[in-house]
């Protein structure tokens, strides 16, 4: 077949996806990148096509609304929306984070959850996918409010959750704080203490090393494509943005692999500190993000170096960029200054940091390029080990759930390799990550019946 004939399919597919889910565009976005890697291997394997596996996949096995309400410290009346998106359960209890962001939307939460079954499945643990949230923005709010709005949240939701049926974890505006709340709240309503949510605190019932699991993962990702160059983070100047969980922790673990970390930003915009950011200088943004709760432009303000209000980072030069905040964070024009500033190497934090034209532009350009979906799986894969801790009732060691982590890593990134290795030697990791996520699910939906 043709790369003409290809495209026609793709193209037909997705007609019939936009015209059942209009106006969801980061949907369909999510959808078209991952049938583009996998309509010719499914003209290849004919039995998937036989049994629409492609149309299911990208139907969601359930999707809950609700209303949330709640009362503010003025005693007023507050009302939110609330969703989870059931995916896929073909191979695993549906697993996949909770956003809180004033931007969400059924569209944005479908792309997520789709996105969410292939990592899933790249890992290698018994998890199906799917994601959920609420345009409820936790910025301004005081703990008390944040509590009641995650007690109002979990009234609903509890009903649809269990340690074998939905097992959610956080997301952006989604931490330790919230999923204390929200764990709590569903105790109560079950009288049951069991690990119906991941990214809990370590007394009860969490697992070492998850609030670092994304960032970490997402740099050992990084390693592992740079060791194919004979390369390593030594010594790269890394430009990171983000300053929430995923930044944080990507932060120590490059410095601690010898990278200097330049950049930081948030909604805001971006700081440059060419010296690098250090263990003492992070703590500070720890305490600034996780408990001041304050504006990344302080840190400027402290250590006197650039801010750059309403601006991202990606104009700055670097070796290495590690997107760490939100979806399409980096367009075609940002990609074009990143190569050209000399960028080798990006490795996605977030999910689906990239618009398709900026991942176009890395594959041109033959760069190593680390989907979210695959280097940012790191977070997920750890909530799999808190589920199998909890289920033994035990808690590993530091070092055993961060090796774990770091073998999981490794697997990942092979089976990009064995996926997508093309004949010249590059390896085209989006494509290795979506067909390498797929056949797994696939195979069981097949076995399952037309479920
Ligand atoms: P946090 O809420 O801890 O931090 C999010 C950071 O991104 C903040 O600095 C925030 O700035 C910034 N940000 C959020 N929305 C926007 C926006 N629209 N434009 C610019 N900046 C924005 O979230 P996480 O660190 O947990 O998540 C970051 C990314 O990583 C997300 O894409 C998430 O889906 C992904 N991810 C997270 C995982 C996890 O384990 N937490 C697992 C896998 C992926 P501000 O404070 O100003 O809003």
């Amino acid at each position: 077949m043709t790369n003409n004939a290809y495209d026609q399919l793709v193209n037909d597919f997705m007609v019939k996806i936009i015209a059942k889910n209009p106006g969801e565009e980061e949907f369909h976005q999510a959808v078209k990148e991952v049938v583009e890697s996998l309509v010719p291997y499914i003209e290849e394997n004919p039995h998937y096509k036989e049994a629409k596996i492609l149309e299911r996949i990208a139907e969601p096995e359930r999707v809950i609304l609700f209303r949330i309400p709640w009362v503010d410290d003025k005693g007023e009346v507050q009302i939110n929306k609330g969703i989870r998106i059931e995916m896929n359960s073909a191979i695993g209890p549906y697993k996949g984070g909770l956003r809180f962001h004033p931007t969400v939307n059924l569209g944005i939460l479908k792309f997520l959850a789709f996105e969410q079954v292939f990592k899933n499945s790249l890992t290698t643990l018994p998890m199906g996918g799917g994601k959920g949230g609420s345009d409820f923005d936790p910025k301004g709010k005081s703990d008390n409010e944040v509590m009641r709005f995650c007690q109002s949240f979990m009234t609903e939701l509890f009903r649809h959750i269990g340690p074998n049926t939905d097992v959610p974890a956080g997301d952006i505006g989604v931490g330790g704080r919230e999923i204390g709340f929200l764990f709590g709240q569903y105790k109560r309503l079950k009288n049951e203490f069991t690990g119906v949510l991941t990214g809990k605190g370590r007394e009860w019932g969490g697992s070492l090393i998850r609030p670092e699991a994304t960032g970490y993962g997402a740099t050992y990702f990084a390693e592992e494509m740079l060791k194919t160059k004979g390369d390593s983070l030594k010594d790269k100047i890394v430009a990171i943005s983000g300053s929430g969980n995923v930044a944080q922790y990507a932060t120590e673990k490059v410095t601690e692999l010898g990278g200097k970390v330049v950049t930081l930003s948030d909604s805001s915009g971006y700081i440059y500190d060419p010296d690098g950011i250090d263990e003492e200088k992070l703590a500070y943004i720890m305490h600034l993000k996780n408990v001041k709760r304050g504006r990344i432009r302080e840190y400027a303000e402290k250590y006197g170096c650039e801010y750059h209000e309403g601006q991202r980072p990606w104009g700055v030069k670097c070796d290495v960029a590690m997107p760490n905040a939100t979806q399409n964070e980096i367009n075609e024009d940002e990609a074009k200054i990143l190569i050209e500033n000399g960028c080798m190497c990006i490795s996605e934090g977030a999910n689906m940091p990239s618009t398709p034209e900026a991942t176009l532009v890395y594959q041109d350009a033959k760069i190593l390029y680390g989907p979210g979906k695959a280097a940012n799986a790191g977070g997920v894969s750890v909530s799999g080990l808190e589920m199998s801790q909890n289920s033994l009732r035990l808690s590993w060691t530091r070092e055993e759930v961060d090796s774990r982590l770091q073998t999981i890593m490794k697997d990942i990134h092979e089976t990009c390799v064995k996926y997508g290795k093309e004949d010249d030697g590059y390896i085209d990791y989006v494509k290795g990550a979506n067909i390498g996520g797929f056949v797994k699910v696939a195979d069981a939906m097949l076995a399952q019946g037309v479920v």
